[in-house]
């Protein structure tokens, strides 16, 4: 073959100031194509190999090569794949099909869409020109009798093509690399983009330093001597135990990731150190879904649940995408259901395009099964956790039920599937289901849902409840407030109300309230908290030691809680609350009673013990600013002072 020159066929007039003014913002995927290509090619070997139209030794490993060298500035690719002919390399490299530069330009101008155009236009191998000044290809073809050839271009149209001497099937790609890019020229950099993209590929890779010393260097050259006792030595960086065979280079890649495997071949322990490895997470995960699927969409993958417990805004997920074990992208959202992106994972579709076009994607109906899939998948793995580990799926409950409310709130099918497992938190211990709570209150305070945000804060109520045996859920994640009101709207007749928002009927007695009483009480309790608008109520309660007890409108509160989800401003939101609270007197208290007749008999004589009694009431509920607790403090000091006056 003589020289050749000739020129790329393009209609622009030049394709690599677009490309490298285009693509700069995400320079770096050249590798990606690049050593793609060379897994293309070796791929495309093995299944020649497999029809029996080339013969393989036995021992011939097929890999990749990538090689840094900062002293000449280059960078190269080889691979012993299939290679090209002469013929070859014209065609595929050289026709570049680029029907319509002007249209591209229009097309992509000021979008962030530029990195996705490469793999759309079949530009793969002339990303190199993004960070090169010129690049060869010298190659081989796997057919017999071919010869090899040395094509260059230096990054502009015209190029040439001349025999070369290369005897090894395949193709080494040589960057040149641009003085603007010469920060890839870093061993260390090269390494960190090809584990980010290529950790995973189905051939060996290695990454070779073209300017670190050989093994050859590095030896002690000074001759020992001649009685030197090898056995005896002890000196470990003696010359004489140099002598050993150096370790063999380990490949950049993991040729099998995991989620390629059959779930049935893997290991806990193997799950368990991908998780460690992929993530850098050095928790353990919970649990995982491997996904296998060949319809309706070829995937596989591996989720995981992390721990995260109610800590949402701590939860950052990581899901990989990946299309035939190259990496893609992370949190791609056209395919993983917005509700999971908390977890974990990888996932593969090789029927995906491997420059993922977000508008590409959202109309791409292949696409569009992926969440549904998924969803579905992760919503059995609930499931059969729930009925044949119910231990586990209690263990895990805390941790993984902002994914499932989030879902149920998001995803009607996820919610129609999970209904039957959503179980809730007892305050006192254990769990139950909606289903069992309405049976049990069905004798006691039937469609009514009891409920604690707080079981801390409201545990004087909740004593309350204990006392009547009554069950109380605990809903106390910023998820539970439109959950709430999710689920009442899913059970026609069942309201959830908190604990401070109503007196379970088994909490009143029988005992007579005084109405003139309660008239007289409320304008005390307003006159002595300077309150003008307190609402006050009178009731008769089971237990005489409580004086009084705050309670909250339920619908008011929630009402107020939407808007501190929204506003953030939580104190607001609190004095809001405080406004409109109400306090309800106890009828059988004797404490109430001797107030409404020392009111009776002197007004204003117990402002003082009116206040102790809502300020009691108030910390009950959780409800006192400092100012106002510190104002209880006092008074309480003075009025144990008094007490104190009097025993002497
Ligand atoms: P794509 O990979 O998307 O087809 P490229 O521009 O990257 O586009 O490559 C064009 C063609 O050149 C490939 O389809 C392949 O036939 C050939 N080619 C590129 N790199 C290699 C390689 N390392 N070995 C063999 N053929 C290659």
């Amino acid at each position: 073959m003589a020289q050749e020159m000739g020129q790329i066929q393009i209609h622009s007039e030049n394709i690599f100031p677009i490309i490298k003014r285009w693509l700069y913002s995400d320079r770096d995927i050249f590798i990606r194509e690049l050593v793609s290509n060379g897994i293309d090619a070796i791929t495309k070997l093995r299944r020649i190999a497999s029809m029996g139209e080339v013969d393989l030794p036995e021992d011939e490993a097929l890999e990749i090569h990538v090689a840094v060298d900062a002293e000449h500035g280059t960078l190269s690719f080889s691979d012993n794949g299939i290679g090209m002919t002469g013929e070859e390399v014209r065609k595929y490299l050289t026709q570049v099909a680029f029907s319509s530069a002007e249209d591209f330009l229009k097309h992509y101008k000021g979008t962030d869409e530029g990195s996705q155009i490469i793999g759309h236009f079949g530009l793969g191998f002339y990303s190199a020109f993004m960070v090169a000044k010129s690049v060869t290809v010298e190659t081989l073809s796997w057919q017999s009798g071919a010869e090899a050839v040395l094509w260059k271009c230096d990054g502009d149209i015209d190029y040439t093509m001349e025999p070369s001497q290369r005897t090894q099937r395949g193709t080494t790609v040589t960057l040149v690399m641009d003085d603007d890019s010469a920060d890839l020229l870093s061993v260390a950099k090269i390494r960190e983009e090809l584990v980010k993209y290529c950790s995973f590929l189905p051939y060996p890779i290695y990454l070779e330093d073209r300017n670190a010393p050989q093994e050859e260097d590095k030896k002690d050259k000074t001759p020992l001597p001649e009685d030197h006792d090898a056995d005896a030595c002890q000196d470990e960086t003696c010359a004489c135990h140099q002598e050993h065979v150096p370790a063999a280079p380990a490949p950049i890649n993991d040729t099998h990731p995991l989620w390629m495997k059959k779930p049935s071949d893997c290991t806990e322990e193997e799950y368990r150190a991908f998780y460690h490895r992929v993530f850098t997470d050095f928790q353990e995960p919970l649990f995982w879904v491997h996904l296998n699927a060949d319809y309706p969409i070829r995937l596989q993958g591996i989720l995981y649940f992390p721990r995260i417990s109610n800590q949402m805004q701590t939860i950052e997920g990581k899901i990989k995408l990946y299309n035939n074990q190259v990496y893609v992208a992370d949190n791609v959202q056209e395919v993983i259901p917005e509700y999971l992106m908390m977890l974990k994972g990888v996932i593969d579709c090789p029927d995906l395009p491997l420059n993922v076009s977000r508008s590409a994607l959202q109309t791409d109906r292949e696409v569009q099964k992926i969440p549904a899939y998924i969803a579905r998948k992760v919503a059995d793995r609930l499931i059969s956790m729930d009925k044949t580990d119910r231990e586990s799926y209690e263990k895990y409950w805390n941790d993984i039920r902002p994914f499932i409310l989030y879902g149920c709130l998001r995803d009607e099918k996820f919610y129609e599937r999970m209904q039957e497992h959503l179980i809730f938190g007892l305050a006192g211990g254990g769990f139950t289901n909606l289903t069992d709570y309405l049976a049990k209150a069905e004798e006691t305070h039937k469609n009514t849902v009891y409920y604690t945000s707080d079981p801390q804060a409201q545990a004087g109520y909740l004593e309350t409840f204990a006392r009547h045996d009554l069950q109380v859920l605990v809903m106390d994640s910023p998820l539970d407030i439109p959950f709430v009101q999710f689920l009442e709207s899913k059970h026609e007749g069942v309201t959830f109300a908190r604990v401070d928002a109503v007196l379970p009927p088994q909490a009143k007695s029988d005992a007579e309230v005084n109405a003139e009483d309660g008239l007289l009480l409320e304008k005390a309790f307003r006159r002595a908290t300077g309150r003008e608008h307190l609402r006050v109520r009178m009731e008769a309660l089971a237990d005489a030691d409580t004086a009084a007890v705050i309670q909250l409108n339920e619908q008011m509160r929630r009402w107020q809680e939407m808007g501190m989800f929204s506003t953030h401003d939580r104190k607001m939101a609190a004095e809001m609350l405080d406004r409109q609270l109400e306090l309800v007197l106890n009828a059988a208290s004797p404490v109430v009673q001797k107030l409404a007749a020392a009111e009776k008999k002197e007004e204003g004589s117990a402002d003082s013990l009116c206040c102790q009694v809502f300020d009691l009431a108030r910390l009950g509920a959780g409800l006192m600013n400092p100012d106002d607790l510190m104002a209880f403090v006092h008074r309480s000091q003075e009025m144990l002072a008094g007490q104190v006056e009097r025993m002497e």
